[in-house]
């Protein structure tokens, strides 16, 4: 028997059995042994009967009697008496009814279970039930708890990883020797076996820390690699025009923060080396990332290359190009807008344009990477809010040259340091942590929906103050099955009563893409004072005038969500305010609380990883495939140690060949993660 052996042939594993396991995506005994418990109950100590404590309680007993009573709707409910020297006790079992026939009352038990108060009095609940003369799986040790499969009982499963004992001895160890030496880590075998037999809670942190260890480490190697392949790649080396670039800087309505200065020089720097770049610059909401592509963008567009710029919605492709126009267009530099409200002739032209080097700077949505879209000398990709792409729609745009275009990718979702290293670990990163110096920072306030009167009264004082409002809700119609206001219920509620006096707009993303364009337009122009929506206008959108959000079923929505709403506000020199009302008036979430205390979206960010984990902030679909099985990508020095000792693998000039299960795991890393 070997890792390849296919299930049927191991002991106990019928044509039955074998198909469950297959279901569960587990065919060969290598599946079966890398299929880890989850958990582990602790059920090592055998306690006396008179000694039983409430909790978890293993204790050796013959079975004096027993009884099943049918209760309502078929339900069974067998009891047990269970005898040891000490004194007696009750055992229950809920549908289990071959437990009452189970038991031979010559021969002694382990029971394993809760011991606790039901239903007035103190019983065993659905105790494992073993027999003392065979050796145990599911009592009378720490007891391994594995993911249900479906038609499995835990029982049998623990009996089949008990056969495959004899083979987890002789893993081969998967990391190099000298690794698993310098980070004092348990060998693989002694992992799996930690995991699957442990004897004490230490040997679970041990083996839990080695594997934790291994996953990290091969995603790292695999981003370092990724990283080094780019840097041999060869690019557009675009020469940095200081003239042009002063110029531009100085013609701004603004000074550029330091943070801004230190990005755009290192975004500078890099379009520079013959390589093609491969930066992320985050910056929290409202911290001016535009301004720094539009650098980027004109010392391309100086040495003669095409710049394209991909924004997820239509509303920010239009705010983009319309920004950058104003920024550029006394350059004498072109920008061109292909979204997908341009058709016909129009749209035609717009091609023949771009192909033709007409237009310097094109900015659009997915329609960006259409095959009929020809550039011409393409030299930058600017691709806001990146996390909004699949890394294929990147790679698509990316490849839309022979030559490799710059990559500058941006996004107002900071990413928490873990994140930073490992998944995005194969692109260099510039932050923008500072807000431009006449911004306030917003007050929140977490509203129970009894106080909403007193926030309309705040909202209506800042309209008479000249400012501008959003209201936010999530759903478009009202649902039988939700109670979330719909944005229409509530355009109407509003207009209708406590808005009656004011002029109000309504955005959802139903609309036709020219309908929503208007709107914006409007709200931009201040003809309505206040903008229902949905959560449509959540990325990137800018209107400086509008000084107060409220956000209707707060805790509806995620972290990093709620923080990118809220900076839709606080964009201009007002004191900005983000009401954000609760669903009902229980008690608010601590995810709630941070975002009251906290404007910082890196803050925040980390908040968010540590209560949600990582999926849930970073593109799920890209993170459901990293499936690490162990790992937390919130546990810094854990990523700490993988990063160094990943960096000391190749400074070594170590050859993966030589490490066969390594390469695959370091292989199937780098092509989830990579942007080539
Ligand atoms: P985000 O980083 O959220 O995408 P934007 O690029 O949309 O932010 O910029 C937000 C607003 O701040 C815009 O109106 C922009 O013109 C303005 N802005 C950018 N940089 C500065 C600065 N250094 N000083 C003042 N205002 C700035
Ligand atoms: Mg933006």
């Amino acid at each position: 028997m070997n890792l390849t052996t296919d299930i049927e042939s191991i002991k106990g594993v019928g044509p039955k059995t074998a198909k469950q396991f297959r279901v569960a995506g587990l065919a060969t005994v290598g599946d079966v042994i890398s299929f880890l418990p989850r958990r582990h109950e602790d059920f090592s100590e055998i306690v006396a009967i008179e000694a039983v404590t409430p909790g978890k309680q293993t204790i050796k007993a013959r079975v004096v009697a027993t009884e099943v009573k049918r209760v309502r709707r078929g339900m069974t409910v067998t009891t047990a008496v269970l005898q040891d020297d000490t004194g007696k006790l009750r055992a229950v079992w809920f549908n289990q009814p071959y437990r009452a026939t189970q038991f031979d009352d010559k021969q002694e038990y382990f029971f394993s279970g809760n011991f606790e108060f039901r239903y007035n009095r103190y019983q065993l609940s659905n105790p494992s039930a073993e027999k003392a003369s065979e050796v145990p799986v599911s009592t009378d040790r720490i007891v391994p708890v594995y993911r249900a499969i479906r038609g499995l009982k835990s029982q049998l499963v623990r009996k089949v990883m008990a056969e495959l004992r004899p083979i987890m001895t002789m893993l081969p160890e998967t990391l190099p020797g000298d690794i698993v030496q310098s980070q004092q880590l348990v060998s693989y075998s002694e992992a799996v076996i930690g995991l699957h037999f442990p004897e004490s809670a230490r040997d679970i942190t041990a083996a839990r820390e080695r594997l934790a260890f291994e996953e990290v480490f091969q995603l790292l190697l695999a981003s370092q690699l990724n990283k080094q392949d780019n840097k041999a790649l060869d690019g557009h080396a675009i020469a940095f025009d200081r003239t042009s670039v002063k110029e531009f800087v100085g013609q701004l309505p603004f000074d550029l923060t330091n943070a801004q200065r230190i990005a755009a020089w290192e975004i500078i720097q890099d379009m520079e080396r013959p390589t093609p770049m491969n930066r992320l610059l985050q910056g929290d909401v409202g911290s001016g990332k535009t301004v720094v592509a539009g650098l980027a963008a004109v010392s391309a567009a100086r040495a003669g290359y095409q710049t394209a710029v991909m924004a997820p919605t239509e509303i920010l492709a239009r705010q983009h190009a319309e920004t950058l126009t104003n920024l550029l267009g006394s350059f004498g530099i072109t920008v061109g807008l292909l979204v997908g409200a341009v058709k016909g002739t129009a749209r035609q032209e717009l091609y023949a344009r771009i192909a033709a080097g007409d237009v310097d700077i094109v900015v659009g949505t997915h329609a960006l990477i259409q095959d009929t879209v020809k550039y011409h000398q393409l030299g930058l990709v600017v691709i806001d809010e990146q996390h909004r792409f699949g890394v294929k729609q990147r790679q698509k745009l990316l490849d839309k040259s022979d030559t490799m275009p710059h990559l500058l990718a941006m996004t107002a979702t900071p990413i928490p340091r873990s994140l930073q290293l490992t998944v995005f670990g194969e692109m260099d990163i510039s932050i923008l942590n500072e807000r431009p110096a006449n911004r306030l920072p917003i007050k929140s306030q977490l509203v129970s929906p009894v106080s909403a009167s007193k926030v309309y009264d705040s909202i209506d004082a800042e309209i008479s103050a000249g400012r501008q409002a959003y209201v936010i809700c999530s759903l478009i119609d009202e649902s039988a099955e939700s109670d979330k206001k719909s944005v229409e219920a509530e355009y109407k509620k509003l207009k209708n009563s406590v808005f009656g006096h004011r002029s109000i707009g309504l955005l959802h993303g139903r609309m036709k893409p020219d309908e929503k364009e208007q709107v914006m337009a409007n709200f931009k122009a201040k003809k309505y004072d206040i903008l229902v929506s949905t959560t449509v206008v959540e990325v990137g959108v800018d209107v400086p005038n509008a000084s107060v959000i409220m956000i209707e079923n707060a805790d509806q929505f995620g972290l990093a969500q709620l923080h990118q709403l809220r900076g839709r506000v606080g964009r201009g020199e007002h004191q900005s305010y983000c009401y954000l009302m609760l669903s009902d008036s229980q008690k608010p979430s601590q995810r709630l609380r941070e975002l009251e205390k906290s404007n910082d979206g890196f803050y925040l960010a980390e908040v968010d990883l540590q209560l949600r984990g990582p999926g849930e902030i970073y593109g799920r679909a890209q993170h459901g495939d990293l499936n690490l099985q162990i790992a937390s990508l919130a546990d810094t020095k854990l990523l700490k140690r993988a990063q160094s000792a990943a960096e000391q693998f190749i400074t070594n000039g170590e050859d993966l060949l030589q490490y066969k299960s390594l390469q695959t795991a370091v292989d199937r890393y780098r092509r989830l993660t990579t942007l080539n």
